[in-house]
């Protein structure tokens, strides 16, 4: 069961790359496992997923702690408080979800170097995390000028409602007004199980599917 819906992941993964014209081993797939249980993490990484996705630190730093030696990467993408910041550095590989300089000051401090993405707020509502995108360059500069930080893109949710083609093809234009600070940070962290063929077809390199993979989460609060 969960072999084939990774097959057919997998698959539509293909397919949407060929369209692109893209090599899908410039995609990395990251499996959101967020209230899932610590056994379908083993199950897919017995079926060949090596990265992972969390949106909470405790429930993270459980199934990281417990899962230890078995070489996964942890991704967490979820909105994160600044106090919790170098707890989850501690554990994760990547950060998606850096929004704003008190988390930037948190996470330069851990003890070690860590990978982020910078998060960008397609909405016009300013609760919802991320940098709107006006504000992507000062804030990368700031980014950028951290030592222990190594920026390596965007990352973007498609808003609920929205074509999500066309927000993608506004991501992919920040990516691009990016690299023309940080060449480096040529990355694009998108699309979910509702939409990642269209945000590979814009340019993602970095895959966050949850239910289409796992099915559906056994509760979410
Ligand atoms: C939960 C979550 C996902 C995965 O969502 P699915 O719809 O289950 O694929 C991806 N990205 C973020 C930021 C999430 O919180």
């Amino acid at each position: 069961m969960l072999g084939d819906r990774l097959e057919q992941v997998r698959d539509s993964i293909r397919s949407a790359a060929q369209l692109a014209g893209r090599d899908e081993r410039e995609l990395t797939l990251i499996v959101v496992t967020k209230f899932q249980p610590v056994s379908v993490i083993e199950e897919l990484s017995a079926l060949g997923i090596t990265d992972f996705g969390e949106s909470r630190h405790q429930e993270a730093s459980q199934k990281a702690s417990q899962l230890a030696g078995r070489g996964l990467r942890w991704h967490f993408v979820g909105q994160l408080q600044s106090k919790k910041a170098r707890a989850v550095a501690s554990y994760c590989q990547v950060v998606h979800s850096l929004d704003r300089e008190s988390l930037l000051e948190q996470l330069s401090q851990a003890p070690k170097p860590i990978d982020c993405f910078i998060e960008l707020n397609l909405t016009d509502d300013p609760e919802r995390g991320g940098v709107p995108i006006s504000n992507l360059i000062p804030f990368a500069e700031k980014v950028l000028a951290q030592d222990s930080i190594r920026l390596l893109g965007v990352m973007a949710v498609a808003s609920i409602g929205k074509d999500p083609r066309s927000e993608f093809a506004k991501v992919r234009d920040a990516s691009e007004s990016l690299k023309s600070i940080a060449p480096n940070a040529n990355f694009i962290s998108a699309g979910m199980s509702g939409d990642f063929q269209e945000a590979i077809l814009e340019g993602a390199t970095h895959l966050r599917i949850g239910t289409a993979i796992t099915g559906p989460r056994p509760q979410s609060g």
